[in-house]
Protein backbone atom coordinates (compact mmCIF):
# COMPACT_ATOMS: atom_id res chain seq x y z
CA UNK A 1 0.00 0.00 0.00
CA UNK A 2 0.82 3.25 -0.91
CA UNK A 3 1.70 5.88 2.15
CA UNK A 4 -0.59 8.33 1.20
CA UNK A 5 -3.32 5.33 0.71
CA UNK A 6 -1.76 4.09 4.28
CA UNK A 7 -2.10 7.19 5.59
CA UNK A 8 -5.35 8.31 4.93
CA UNK A 9 -6.52 5.23 5.86
CA UNK A 10 -5.33 5.43 9.89
CA UNK A 11 -6.48 9.22 9.84
CA UNK A 12 -10.23 8.16 8.43
CA UNK A 13 -10.64 5.71 11.14
CA UNK A 14 -8.18 8.14 14.27
CA UNK A 15 -8.14 11.56 14.46
CA UNK A 16 -3.98 11.45 14.82
CA UNK A 17 -2.01 14.78 15.54
CA UNK A 18 1.28 15.21 13.79
CA UNK A 19 3.58 13.50 16.40
CA UNK A 20 1.72 10.28 16.31
CA UNK A 21 1.11 10.30 12.58
CA UNK A 22 4.22 10.80 12.12
CA UNK A 23 5.33 8.15 14.37
CA UNK A 24 3.55 5.91 12.37
CA UNK A 25 5.90 6.53 9.50
CA UNK A 26 9.11 7.00 11.62
CA UNK A 27 11.61 4.88 9.01
CA UNK A 28 10.54 7.49 6.36
CA UNK A 29 13.18 10.42 6.13
CA UNK A 30 15.41 9.78 8.71
CA UNK A 31 17.32 12.99 10.36
CA UNK A 32 13.24 15.27 10.68
CA UNK A 33 11.17 14.77 13.43
CA UNK A 34 7.80 12.91 14.15
CA UNK A 35 6.07 16.14 14.37
CA UNK A 36 7.17 17.62 11.03
CA UNK A 37 7.05 13.93 9.33
CA UNK A 38 2.89 14.15 10.22
CA UNK A 39 2.80 17.22 9.40
CA UNK A 40 3.71 17.07 5.78
CA UNK A 41 2.05 13.84 5.21
CA UNK A 42 -1.10 15.75 5.79
CA UNK A 43 -0.24 18.90 3.71
CA UNK A 44 1.12 16.55 0.98
CA UNK A 45 -2.35 14.60 1.71
CA UNK A 46 -4.14 17.78 1.23
CA UNK A 47 -2.27 18.47 -2.01
CA UNK A 48 -3.02 15.52 -3.15
CA UNK A 49 -6.53 15.32 -2.94
CA UNK A 50 -7.13 19.17 -4.00
CA UNK A 51 -5.40 18.08 -7.66
CA UNK A 52 -6.95 14.91 -8.33
CA UNK A 53 -10.42 16.15 -7.60
CA UNK A 54 -11.61 12.48 -6.76
CA UNK A 55 -15.41 12.39 -5.61
CA UNK A 56 -15.04 11.97 -1.77
CA UNK A 57 -12.50 15.39 -1.81
CA UNK A 58 -14.56 17.04 0.67
CA UNK A 59 -15.03 14.14 3.18
CA UNK A 60 -10.90 13.83 3.08
CA UNK A 61 -10.01 17.23 4.11
CA UNK A 62 -12.95 17.05 6.60
CA UNK A 63 -10.68 14.13 8.25
CA UNK A 64 -8.08 15.79 7.96
CA UNK A 65 -9.15 18.92 9.40
CA UNK A 66 -10.55 16.70 12.43
CA UNK A 67 -7.21 15.32 12.83
CA UNK A 68 -5.72 19.54 12.91
CA UNK A 69 -4.69 19.99 9.24
CA UNK A 70 -4.99 24.30 9.06
CA UNK A 71 -3.86 23.76 5.19
CA UNK A 72 -7.28 21.16 4.89
CA UNK A 73 -9.03 23.87 7.29
CA UNK A 74 -7.85 26.80 4.68
CA UNK A 75 -8.72 24.97 1.57
CA UNK A 76 -12.37 23.85 3.10
CA UNK A 77 -12.79 27.95 3.76
CA UNK A 78 -11.83 28.65 0.67
CA UNK A 79 -14.63 26.64 -0.80
CA UNK A 80 -17.24 27.74 1.77
CA UNK A 81 -17.40 24.58 3.64
CA UNK A 82 -17.48 24.53 7.42
CA UNK A 83 -13.66 22.83 8.46
CA UNK A 84 -14.92 20.28 11.27
CA UNK A 85 -13.32 21.05 14.42
CA UNK A 86 -9.78 19.48 15.44
CA UNK A 87 -10.66 16.66 17.88
CA UNK A 88 -8.10 15.09 20.84
CA UNK A 89 -5.57 13.20 18.94
CA UNK A 90 -6.64 9.33 19.32
CA UNK A 91 -3.70 7.54 20.76
CA UNK A 92 -1.93 10.63 23.09
CA UNK A 93 -4.59 11.95 23.59
CA UNK A 94 -2.88 15.57 22.58
CA UNK A 95 -0.45 15.27 25.52
CA UNK A 96 2.44 15.27 23.08
CA UNK A 97 1.99 18.69 22.54
CA UNK A 98 2.37 19.06 26.93
CA UNK A 99 5.76 18.65 26.78
CA UNK A 100 6.49 22.11 27.81
CA UNK A 101 4.29 22.26 30.58
CA UNK A 102 5.81 18.39 31.60
CA UNK A 103 9.20 20.05 31.37
CA UNK A 104 7.91 22.85 33.73
CA UNK A 105 6.38 20.12 36.32
CA UNK A 106 9.74 18.78 36.71
CA UNK A 107 11.90 21.68 37.27
CA UNK A 108 10.83 22.27 40.85
CA UNK A 109 11.51 18.38 41.58
CA UNK A 110 15.09 19.32 40.69
CA UNK A 111 15.46 22.38 42.80
CA UNK A 112 18.47 22.08 45.14
CA UNK A 113 20.18 19.27 43.46
CA UNK A 114 23.06 19.21 41.68
CA UNK A 115 23.36 17.25 38.21
CA UNK A 116 24.06 17.80 34.53
CA UNK A 117 23.19 14.78 33.26
CA UNK A 118 19.49 13.42 32.90
CA UNK A 119 17.43 10.45 31.52
CA UNK A 120 13.83 10.63 31.12
CA UNK A 121 11.67 7.78 30.97
CA UNK A 122 8.01 7.54 30.41
CA UNK A 123 4.87 5.97 31.62
CA UNK A 124 2.38 4.82 29.02
CA UNK A 125 -0.82 3.89 30.99
CA UNK A 126 -2.26 0.76 29.26
CA UNK A 127 -5.12 1.50 28.16
CA UNK A 128 -2.60 4.12 25.86
CA UNK A 129 -0.69 1.30 24.58
CA UNK A 130 -3.81 -1.20 23.91
CA UNK A 131 -4.91 1.67 21.56
CA UNK A 132 -1.86 1.82 19.46
CA UNK A 133 -1.31 -1.60 19.56
CA UNK A 134 -4.82 -1.95 17.97
CA UNK A 135 -3.88 0.78 15.35
CA UNK A 136 -0.96 -1.37 14.34
CA UNK A 137 -2.10 -4.55 13.74
CA UNK A 138 -5.35 -3.47 11.97
CA UNK A 139 -3.44 -1.21 9.72
CA UNK A 140 -0.39 -3.08 9.40
CA UNK A 141 1.74 -0.25 10.70
CA UNK A 142 5.43 -1.68 11.42
CA UNK A 143 7.72 1.17 11.45
CA UNK A 144 6.54 2.67 14.86
CA UNK A 145 8.50 4.75 16.84
CA UNK A 146 7.20 4.42 20.82
CA UNK A 147 4.99 7.03 22.56
CA UNK A 148 7.34 6.78 25.05
CA UNK A 149 10.15 7.40 23.36
CA UNK A 150 8.52 10.49 21.54
CA UNK A 151 7.71 11.68 25.57
CA UNK A 152 11.35 10.41 26.13
CA UNK A 153 13.19 12.99 24.00
CA UNK A 154 11.32 15.88 23.61
CA UNK A 155 10.67 16.08 27.17
CA UNK A 156 14.34 15.63 27.62
CA UNK A 157 15.08 17.97 25.05
CA UNK A 158 12.69 20.50 26.46
CA UNK A 159 14.55 20.60 29.81
CA UNK A 160 17.98 20.75 28.56
CA UNK A 161 16.83 23.86 26.66
CA UNK A 162 15.47 24.98 30.71
CA UNK A 163 18.72 23.78 32.64
CA UNK A 164 22.58 23.12 32.05
CA UNK A 165 21.94 19.30 31.49
CA UNK A 166 22.41 16.90 28.64
CA UNK A 167 20.68 13.66 28.42
CA UNK A 168 23.12 10.45 29.05
CA UNK A 169 21.39 6.95 28.29
CA UNK A 170 24.25 4.91 30.19
CA UNK A 171 25.10 6.67 33.56
CA UNK A 172 22.60 9.59 33.99
CA UNK A 173 22.54 11.40 37.60
CA UNK A 174 18.84 11.92 37.85
CA UNK A 175 16.99 8.93 36.48
CA UNK A 176 12.88 11.08 35.87
CA UNK A 177 9.74 9.11 35.29
CA UNK A 178 6.49 10.93 34.34
CA UNK A 179 3.46 9.75 33.76
CA UNK A 180 1.80 12.31 31.32
CA UNK A 181 -1.47 11.21 32.03
CA UNK A 182 -1.70 11.50 35.86
CA UNK A 183 1.59 14.17 35.55
CA UNK A 184 2.93 12.20 38.59
CA UNK A 185 6.99 12.20 38.79
CA UNK A 186 9.03 10.41 40.22
CA UNK A 187 12.70 10.85 40.90
CA UNK A 188 15.56 8.32 41.42
CA UNK A 189 19.43 10.31 42.00
CA UNK A 190 22.14 8.38 41.55
CA UNK A 191 24.26 7.46 44.70
CA UNK A 192 28.00 8.67 44.55
CA UNK A 193 30.14 6.06 45.00
CA UNK A 194 34.06 6.33 46.71
CA UNK A 195 36.48 3.97 47.41
CA UNK A 196 38.64 3.74 50.46
CA UNK A 197 40.70 2.58 53.46
CA UNK A 198 39.40 2.58 56.74
CA UNK A 199 41.67 1.99 59.94
CA UNK A 200 39.19 0.79 63.28
CA UNK A 201 40.71 1.56 66.65
CA UNK A 202 38.04 0.72 69.05
CA UNK A 203 37.28 -3.12 69.78
CA UNK A 204 33.80 -2.33 70.55
CA UNK A 205 32.10 -0.79 67.42
CA UNK A 206 30.70 -3.21 64.12
CA UNK A 207 31.53 -2.12 60.87
CA UNK A 208 27.91 -1.32 59.63
CA UNK A 209 24.82 -0.05 62.04
CA UNK A 210 23.63 -2.85 63.67
CA UNK A 211 19.94 -2.85 64.92
CA UNK A 212 18.43 -4.09 67.88
CA UNK A 213 17.64 -7.65 67.17
CA UNK A 214 14.41 -7.38 69.28
CA UNK A 215 12.54 -4.41 68.06
CA UNK A 216 14.28 -4.31 64.78
CA UNK A 217 15.11 -0.62 65.20
CA UNK A 218 12.42 0.96 66.84
CA UNK A 219 13.26 0.97 70.57
CA UNK A 220 12.42 -1.73 73.40
CA UNK A 221 13.74 -2.04 76.95
CA UNK A 222 16.67 -4.25 75.87
CA UNK A 223 18.47 -1.40 73.68
CA UNK A 224 17.34 1.45 76.00
CA UNK A 225 15.01 2.77 72.92
CA UNK A 226 18.03 3.48 70.96
CA UNK A 227 16.87 0.30 68.77
CA UNK A 228 20.06 -0.35 68.18
CA UNK A 229 22.77 -3.17 69.75
CA UNK A 230 25.61 -1.29 69.15
CA UNK A 231 25.60 2.46 69.74
CA UNK A 232 28.40 3.11 67.03
CA UNK A 233 29.78 1.26 64.34
CA UNK A 234 32.31 2.40 61.83
CA UNK A 235 29.28 2.84 58.92
CA UNK A 236 28.05 5.22 61.07
CA UNK A 237 30.78 7.75 62.24
CA UNK A 238 31.87 8.11 58.53
CA UNK A 239 28.05 8.61 57.35
CA UNK A 240 28.03 12.45 59.82
CA UNK A 241 30.51 14.35 57.70
CA UNK A 242 29.89 12.75 54.33
CA UNK A 243 25.99 13.31 54.68
CA UNK A 244 26.84 17.11 55.54
CA UNK A 245 28.85 17.57 52.46
CA UNK A 246 26.69 15.86 50.56
CA UNK A 247 23.79 17.08 51.95
CA UNK A 248 22.53 13.24 51.22
CA UNK A 249 20.33 11.09 53.22
CA UNK A 250 22.78 8.29 54.10
CA UNK A 251 25.32 6.35 53.25
CA UNK A 252 25.70 2.82 52.82
CA UNK A 253 29.45 0.86 53.65
CA UNK A 254 30.22 -1.82 51.09
CA UNK A 255 33.10 -3.02 53.17
CA UNK A 256 35.88 -5.89 52.03
CA UNK A 257 34.95 -8.27 54.15
CA UNK A 258 34.73 -7.33 57.72
CA UNK A 259 36.51 -8.28 61.55
CA UNK A 260 35.24 -9.08 64.36
CA UNK A 261 33.76 -5.96 67.05
CA UNK A 262 36.72 -6.91 69.34
CA UNK A 263 39.02 -6.86 66.29
CA UNK A 264 41.16 -3.71 65.42
CA UNK A 265 41.39 -2.73 61.85
CA UNK A 266 45.39 -1.62 61.70
CA UNK A 267 47.66 -0.93 59.21
CA UNK A 268 46.99 -0.50 56.00
CA UNK A 269 43.31 -0.76 56.28
CA UNK A 270 40.33 -2.70 54.68
CA UNK A 271 39.24 -1.35 51.29
CA UNK A 272 35.76 -0.18 51.41
CA UNK A 273 33.59 1.56 49.33
CA UNK A 274 30.71 3.77 50.81
CA UNK A 275 27.70 4.52 48.94
CA UNK A 276 26.37 8.55 49.28
CA UNK A 277 22.24 8.26 49.05
CA UNK A 278 19.81 10.43 47.12
CA UNK A 279 23.32 13.03 47.13
CA UNK A 280 22.21 16.73 46.71
CA UNK A 281 26.15 18.05 45.90
CA UNK A 282 28.19 15.98 43.66
CA UNK A 283 30.61 17.67 43.07
CA UNK A 284 32.84 17.34 46.29
CA UNK A 285 36.39 17.81 47.33
CA UNK A 286 37.74 14.26 48.48
CA UNK A 287 40.72 15.63 50.52
CA UNK A 288 38.23 17.95 52.00
CA UNK A 289 35.78 14.94 52.84
CA UNK A 290 38.75 12.91 54.09
CA UNK A 291 40.18 15.44 56.46
CA UNK A 292 36.13 16.44 57.97
CA UNK A 293 35.53 12.51 58.45
CA UNK A 294 39.31 11.71 60.42
CA UNK A 295 38.98 15.16 62.32
CA UNK A 296 35.70 13.64 63.30
CA UNK A 297 36.08 10.18 63.45
CA UNK A 298 39.06 10.69 65.74
CA UNK A 299 41.09 7.85 67.82
CA UNK A 300 38.23 5.43 66.67
CA UNK A 301 38.15 5.45 63.39
CA UNK A 302 40.13 6.90 59.80
CA UNK A 303 39.57 6.96 56.40
CA UNK A 304 42.28 6.89 54.21
CA UNK A 305 42.81 7.55 50.20
CA UNK A 306 39.76 8.33 48.80
CA UNK A 307 38.49 7.92 45.64
CA UNK A 308 36.27 8.36 43.08
CA UNK A 309 34.42 5.05 42.56
CA UNK A 310 31.53 3.08 40.74
CA UNK A 311 28.59 0.14 41.97
CA UNK A 312 30.62 -2.42 39.92
CA UNK A 313 33.54 -1.99 42.25
CA UNK A 314 31.59 -2.78 45.30
CA UNK A 315 31.39 -6.38 43.95
CA UNK A 316 34.65 -6.55 42.92
CA UNK A 317 35.59 -5.08 46.66
CA UNK A 318 33.17 -7.71 48.60
CA UNK A 319 34.36 -10.52 46.84
CA UNK A 320 38.15 -9.53 46.18
CA UNK A 321 38.13 -9.82 50.47
CA UNK A 322 37.28 -13.06 50.58
CA UNK A 323 40.49 -14.35 48.85
CA UNK A 324 42.68 -11.90 50.00
CA UNK A 325 45.29 -12.93 51.78
CA UNK A 326 45.46 -11.19 55.16
CA UNK A 327 47.91 -10.38 58.49
CA UNK A 328 46.54 -10.43 61.48
CA UNK A 329 48.01 -9.85 65.24
CA UNK A 330 46.94 -11.91 68.08
CA UNK A 331 47.59 -11.95 71.61
CA UNK A 332 47.49 -15.80 72.16
CA UNK A 333 46.78 -16.80 76.54
CA UNK A 334 47.95 -20.46 77.37
CA UNK A 335 46.38 -22.48 79.83
CA UNK A 336 49.57 -23.72 80.91
CA UNK A 337 53.65 -22.49 80.36
CA UNK A 338 54.48 -21.98 76.95
CA UNK A 339 57.98 -23.63 76.07
CA UNK A 340 60.42 -22.04 73.71
CA UNK A 341 60.24 -25.02 71.77
CA UNK A 342 57.09 -25.25 71.24
CA UNK A 343 57.11 -21.46 70.08
CA UNK A 344 59.10 -23.04 67.15
CA UNK A 345 57.06 -26.13 67.11
CA UNK A 346 54.08 -23.32 65.74
CA UNK A 347 56.34 -21.38 63.29
CA UNK A 348 57.40 -24.90 61.83
CA UNK A 349 54.12 -26.64 61.58
CA UNK A 350 52.22 -23.18 60.59
CA UNK A 351 54.52 -23.42 57.71
CA UNK A 352 52.30 -22.94 54.47
CA UNK A 353 49.48 -25.65 56.35
CA UNK A 354 46.35 -26.41 55.04
CA UNK A 355 43.63 -26.30 57.62
CA UNK A 356 39.88 -27.85 58.04
CA UNK A 357 37.85 -25.73 59.11
CA UNK A 358 34.31 -26.46 60.43
CA UNK A 359 31.89 -23.84 60.85
CA UNK A 360 32.69 -22.40 64.76
CA UNK A 361 30.72 -22.67 67.10
CA UNK A 362 29.99 -18.98 67.68
CA UNK A 363 28.75 -18.41 64.30
CA UNK A 364 26.96 -21.53 63.51
CA UNK A 365 23.69 -19.98 64.01
CA UNK A 366 24.50 -17.32 61.11
CA UNK A 367 26.49 -19.45 58.85
CA UNK A 368 25.79 -22.56 56.92
CA UNK A 369 27.86 -25.91 58.99
CA UNK A 370 30.87 -26.59 56.28
CA UNK A 371 34.22 -27.70 56.43
CA UNK A 372 36.25 -25.03 54.58
CA UNK A 373 40.24 -25.56 53.24
CA UNK A 374 41.71 -22.73 54.33
CA UNK A 375 46.27 -22.26 54.24
CA UNK A 376 47.98 -20.24 56.49
CA UNK A 377 51.48 -19.03 54.89
CA UNK A 378 53.18 -18.57 58.31
CA UNK A 379 53.31 -17.63 61.97
CA UNK A 380 55.59 -15.98 63.88
CA UNK A 381 55.89 -15.94 67.65
CA UNK A 382 56.99 -13.48 70.35
CA UNK A 383 56.70 -13.96 73.95
CA UNK A 384 55.10 -11.67 76.30
CA UNK A 385 55.16 -13.93 79.29
CA UNK A 386 55.27 -17.24 80.60
CA UNK A 387 51.68 -17.74 79.40
CA UNK A 388 51.82 -15.60 76.51
CA UNK A 389 53.11 -15.21 73.37
CA UNK A 390 51.55 -12.63 70.47
CA UNK A 391 51.76 -13.79 66.98
CA UNK A 392 52.20 -12.55 63.07
CA UNK A 393 49.58 -14.81 61.02
CA UNK A 394 49.68 -14.49 57.54
CA UNK A 395 46.45 -16.71 55.94
CA UNK A 396 43.77 -16.85 53.38
CA UNK A 397 40.80 -14.61 53.47
CA UNK A 398 38.20 -15.77 55.41
CA UNK A 399 40.42 -18.11 58.00
CA UNK A 400 38.83 -18.52 61.73
CA UNK A 401 42.22 -17.13 63.49
CA UNK A 402 40.29 -17.28 66.64
CA UNK A 403 39.76 -20.93 66.13
CA UNK A 404 43.31 -21.62 64.34
CA UNK A 405 44.08 -21.05 67.80
CA UNK A 406 41.58 -22.74 70.41
CA UNK A 407 40.50 -25.46 67.63
CA UNK A 408 36.81 -24.45 68.54
CA UNK A 409 36.32 -28.26 70.26
CA UNK A 410 38.45 -29.78 67.24
CA UNK A 411 36.16 -28.01 64.46
CA UNK A 412 39.30 -26.30 63.68
CA UNK A 413 42.31 -29.32 62.69
CA UNK A 414 45.35 -28.16 63.27
CA UNK A 415 45.25 -25.64 65.69
CA UNK A 416 47.26 -24.48 68.23
CA UNK A 417 45.79 -25.77 71.37
CA UNK A 418 46.58 -29.71 69.26
CA UNK A 419 49.96 -28.81 68.51
CA UNK A 420 51.46 -27.45 71.65
CA UNK A 421 48.90 -29.54 73.37
CA UNK A 422 48.09 -26.68 75.79
CA UNK A 423 44.70 -24.68 75.86
CA UNK A 424 45.22 -21.48 73.49
CA UNK A 425 42.60 -18.79 73.34
CA UNK A 426 42.86 -15.61 71.38
CA UNK A 427 42.78 -12.48 73.92
CA UNK A 428 43.11 -9.61 71.00
CA UNK A 429 42.72 -9.77 67.50
CA UNK A 430 43.89 -7.13 65.03
CA UNK A 431 44.08 -7.13 61.22
CA UNK A 432 47.42 -5.69 60.05
CA UNK A 433 47.14 -6.40 56.37
CA UNK A 434 45.27 -6.76 54.01
CA UNK A 435 46.90 -7.81 50.41
CA UNK A 436 44.64 -6.51 48.11
CA UNK A 437 43.62 -7.98 44.26
CA UNK A 438 44.09 -4.79 42.08
CA UNK A 439 40.75 -3.54 40.51
CA UNK A 440 40.82 -2.76 36.87
CA UNK A 441 37.92 0.06 36.23
CA UNK A 442 36.09 -0.59 33.27
CA UNK A 443 35.03 1.55 30.49
ZN1 LIG B 1 -0.96 12.18 19.34
ZN1 LIG C 1 15.42 -2.77 70.93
Amino acid sequence: MMLQEKALKLLQYYPLCDYCLGRQFSNLATGTTNLSRGKTIKDFLVMDVSTTLVDDQIQILQCLSRSGSDLAKKYLVKKEIQAEETMKCYICEDSLEMVEELADLIIPHTEGYEFYTILIGTLIPKSILERETELKKQHDVTQTELLKQEFNRNVGKKLSEKLPITTDFKSPEIVIEIDPFTQNINMRIKSLYIYGKYRKFLRTIPQTRWPCRRCKGKGCDECNNTGKKHLESVEELIEVKAIELAKAEKITLHGGGREDIDALMLGTGRPFVFEIVNPRIRSLSLRDLEKKINDFTQNKVEVLELRWSTHKEVVHVKQSAERAVKKYRALVSFLEPITDENMVKIEKEFHNKELQQRTPNRVSHRRADKIREKKVYSIECTRKDTMEIEMLVRCDGGCYVKELISGDEGRTKPSISEITMNSAVCKELDVIEIMEIPYIQEE
